[in-house]
């Protein structure tokens, strides 16, 4: 028989807590608690109260992270709001995750992880190497370039619009780019990874897209 939503959140929920035993259930959907981040000899490098917001539409939305103890500033460029609530990854990415699903316990150990080993890095002006995540345009921009593996924005726009309007070359056909290989060999697999974002999505980043090419010849001599 089929697990139900029900009994995959609370298994979910059963090993979330094994994980992080400093964590606990507050309310049907929320968890509360300490969240450490430790190096490999095990010595704390940072502790922050957080709460986690289990979604109505788990497993398929992203839980909401909170950080309580008010050691992150409140300033977007440290991926938090006024309320604490915290931006752990790029809409883009988001809604490819949710749509795929995900647990509690993968959303502590990949996303909440990283955003406070991020934080404690920015605190310690360890910037070397350090990942950004650009929010809202840039964001947008930084997501499709790094997905489609392409750094020319024309050709990112024309296969926003070929994905709009499907019509993506056929797999034997010429790929949009221009390796001149077909498209089967070159950007099929890239592009199948994003379909999934829906056509809503891609008009409003072609949207994005677009101005900022507009932007960019204005600023060209
Ligand atoms: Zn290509």
């Amino acid at each position: 028989m089929a697990k139900t939503i029900k009994q995959v959140l609370d298994k979910d929920i059963v090993a979330t807590l094994e994980s992080y035993p400093e964590l606990q259930l507050i309310a049907n959907n929320k968890l509360n608690g300490k969240f450490t981040i430790k190096d490999n000899e095990g010595v704390i490098q940072g502790e922050f109260d957080i709460g986690i917001i289990i979604p109505s539409k788990y497993p398929n939305e992203f839980p909401k992270l909170y950080e309580l103890s008010k050691k992150i500033p409140r300033d977007i460029d440290r991926h938090i709001d006024k309320n604490g609530l915290a931006c752990v990854e790029i809409e883009q990415n988001i809604s490819i995750e949710s749509k795929k699903g995900i647990t509690i316990k993968h959303f502590i150990e990949k996303y909440v992880h990283r955003y406070f080993c991020w934080q404690l890095r920015y605190d310690a002006k360890d910037f070397e190497g350090l990942e950004e995540w650009a929010h809202y345009d840039k964001g947008t921009i930084q997501f499709y370039k790094e997905k489609l593996a392409l750094d020319d924005l024309n050709i990112i726009a024309l296969i926003l619009k070929s994905l709009i309007e499907n019509t993506l070359p056929g797999r034997n056909e010429m790929c949009l780019c221009p390796s001149g290989i077909k498209y089967k060999l070159c950007h099929e697999r890239l592009v199948d990874e994003i379909q999934t974002l829906g056509k809503m999505q891609f008009e409003k980043d072609l949207k994005v897209i677009l101005d900022t090419l507009k932007n960019i010849h204005v600023i060209l001599p």
